[in-house]
């Protein structure tokens, strides 16, 4: 497989397969529909296949990019150098909070993630959304199943549940592996999500639904009876009317939530 595109070599540490097809990247663009008064972020820029088609319809636009080379060659791009303020960082460790206050805005987030990261990644960015106003990632196509799925699906899980918690998940498009350079293995679909507003659910302790929701998917073939003994006497789950011999993965979100809220007070 030809890992070379535009005389930059993949690296396969930093999940980089570059979009080549211009149908594709015109779509998310179409989708995101950047505007000048709003405040762009790109995570992953790379070689600048929607960084430059963002920056063909507005003014400004941040990047944040870990590989240095990378980072360099935006720096001097011939077109768009001007119009980019570029972090060479990594974005798990990024502040969205501080790019935000600077701006006194709200960001709006997109990118081609890295495969490798993007679960903790998601995970990094659920702990911002009071700051950001959406987010559209190419994912590996099953992890937009895992964020979009509800009780009863086998994608159904710890991430479906923080993801729903948060945002408002909606499939974009799905994008087969000849869309990129190298081509992934996998198929990959675009994802956009849109932080609530106004909290869909109230949870008093997000790290307590964190941990239940992980305790619980740990063993998701195990009754919560079971998977959850260490958190949970036998009577919680009947005080929250949630029958004990169900699995993790029939508990709807809401559920999951009032569980925590119960444990939380007790
Ligand atoms: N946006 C480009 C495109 O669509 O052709 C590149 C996408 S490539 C899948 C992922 C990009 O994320 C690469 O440029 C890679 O170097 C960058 N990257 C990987 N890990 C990163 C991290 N932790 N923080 C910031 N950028 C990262």
């Amino acid at each position: 497989m030809n890992k070379t595109h535009l005389g930059h070599t993949a690296r396969k540490r930093f999940g980089q397969n570059f979009l080549v097809d211009m149908n594709v990247i015109e779509n998310i663009v179409a989708a995101i529909n950047p505007k000048d008064d709003e405040v762009l972020l790109e995570i992953g820029p790379g070689l600048g296949a929607l960084t430059e088609v963002v920056a063909s319809r507005i003014k400004k636009l941040n990047v944040i990019e870990i590989d240095r080379d990378l980072a360099q060659r935006l720096q001097s791009h011939p077109f768009i150098r001007d119009q980019l303020t570029i972090y060479q960082q990594d974005a798990l460790k990024f502040d969205f909070n501080a790019l935000s206050s600077e701006h006194q805005k709200p960001l709006r987030v997109f990118g081609n993630l890295p495969y490798n990261i993007s679960t903790p990644l998601m995970f990094h960015l659920f702990t911002f959304t009071d700051k950001i106003l959406d987010m559209f990632f190419m994912l590996q196509k099953e992890v937009v199943e895992r964020l979009s799925a509800g009780p009863g699906s086998k994608n159904y899980g710890r991430l479906s549940i923080m993801a729903q918690y948060y945002c408002e998940v909606i499939p974009v498009l799905e994008v087969p592996p000849n869309a990129f350079k190298p081509a992934p293995k996998v198929d990959s679909a675009v994802v956009k999500l849109i932080p609530h507003t106004t909290p869909k659910y109230h949870v008093k302790d997000i790290s307590l639904l964190a941990r239940i929701t992980a305790m619980a998917f740990a063993q998701r073939r195990k009754t919560l009876r079971n998977s959850l003994s260490e958190l949970c006497e036998l009577n919680d789950l009947e005080q929250v009317g949630i029958d004990n011999t169900l699995r993790a993965e029939n508990l709807s979100v809401q559920q999951y939530c009032d569980l925590a809220n119960w444990l939380s007070a007790k």
